[in-house]
C-alpha cells in the first residue's frame, strides 16, 4: 500500500500534427490535393495558417491530429474523466481481470491539511480494504465481486483524444471549478502538449482566459474580473 501522486503522461501524438490541421485546412478552399498541399506550404506557413484556423473557430480540422496520455488517478476521478464521449478513447485497467494487490492510493489536499487523526483513520481504511479483499480472494471470491468493497484506490488509464476534443477538455477542466483531481491533470496535459505543438493550443485553456466570459454564473470563482481588471491597468 501507498500514496501516490496523480498524474498525466503524453505517451504518444501525432507529430505532423499541425501539419495535417494546415493541410485539411487549405484543401477546403483549393483545387489542389493533400499530398501537393503538404509539399508546397511552408512550416511558417502552416503554423500561420493553424493561428487563422483558430480565430476563425474552423475546428472540424483539428479532428485529424491526435494526442495518447498515460493517466494515474484515482477512481473517483476517472469517473469524471470518461464522462467525456466524444473525439476521445480510454483503455482502463480491469478490476476484474487484474487483481488489486497492494492498493496505491491518492490523499486529497483536505485530508492531509485536517492530519492527525483524520488522516491516519483514512489510511487505516485502505489498509483494512486490502486486508479484507484480500480474505475474499483466499475464499474463492472472484476479483469482479471483491471489487465491491474497493474504496477510491489509483487506477490507470490510456487515453486518447483528438485536438479538438482536448480543447474542450481543457475548457471544462483547467476551470478553477473544476475538481482538484481532474484539474491537476487537465493543466498537466495542457503544458505538454504545449511542448510539442508550437500553436495548435495557443487558444486552449479556461473560457475566461481564452474567450473572456465564464459560464459559471453565480458560481464563477470571480477570476475573469480581476483578467478585464488586470486588461484596463495594462
Ligand atoms: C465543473 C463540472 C461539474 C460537473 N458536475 C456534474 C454533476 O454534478 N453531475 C453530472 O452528471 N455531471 C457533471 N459534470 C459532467 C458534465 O455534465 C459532462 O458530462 C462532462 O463535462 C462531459 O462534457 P460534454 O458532455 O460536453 O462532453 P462530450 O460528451 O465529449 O460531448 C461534447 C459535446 O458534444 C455534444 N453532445 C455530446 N453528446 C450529445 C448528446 N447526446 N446530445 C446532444 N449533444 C451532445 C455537446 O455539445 C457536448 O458539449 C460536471 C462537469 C464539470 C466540468
Amino acid at each position: 500500500m501507498m500514496e501516490v501522486k496523480p498524474r498525466a503522461r503524453l505517451i504518444d501524438y501525432d507529430e505532423k500534427a499541425e501539419e495535417k490541421v494546415a493541410t485539411a485546412a487549405r484543401l477546403c478552399y483549393s483545387r489542389q490535393g493533400a499530398e501537393e498541399l503538404q509539399e508546397q506550404m511552408s512550416r511558417e506557413e502552416k503554423e500561420e495558417l493553424v493561428r487563422k484556423i483558430l480565430d476563425l473557430g474552423h475546428y472540424s480540422t483539428l479532428e485529424h491530429a491526435y494526442f495518447a496520455f498515460h493517466i494515474v488517478c484515482s477512481r473517483v476521478t476517472s469517473h469524471q474523466l470518461v464522462r467525456q464521449r466524444v473525439g476521445v478513447s480510454y483503455s482502463q485497467r480491469s478490476q476484474r481481470y487484474v487483481q488489486e494487490d497492494g492498493f496505491s492510493y491518492i490523499i486529497p489536499p483536505s485530508i492531509k491539511r485536517a492530519g492527525g487523526q483524520v488522516l491516519k483513520e483514512f489510511k487505516e481504511h485502505y489498509q483494512q480494504s486490502q486486508e479484507l479483499y484480500d480474505r475474499l480472494l483466499a475464499e474463492d471470491v472472484p476479483p469482479e465481486d471483491a471489487r465491491f468493497l474497493l474504496p477510491a484506490i489509483k487506477t490507470n488509464l490510456v487515453v486518447t483524444y483528438n485536438a479538438r476534443s482536448l480543447y474542450h477538455f481543457f475548457s471544462l477542466r483547467c476551470c478553477s471549478r473544476a475538481q482538484w483531481e481532474i484539474r491537476g491533470l487537465a493543466r498537466q496535459m495542457l503544458k505538454q502538449v504545449r511542448e510539442v505543438t508550437a500553436v495548435l493550443f495557443d487558444k486552449a485553456g479556461t473560457d475566461c482566459e481564452v474567450k473572456g466570459e465564464c459560464p459559471e454564473g453565480e458560481l464563477s470563482c470571480g477570476r475573469l474580473e480581476k483578467i478585464k481588471s488586470d486588461e484596463e491597468e495594462d
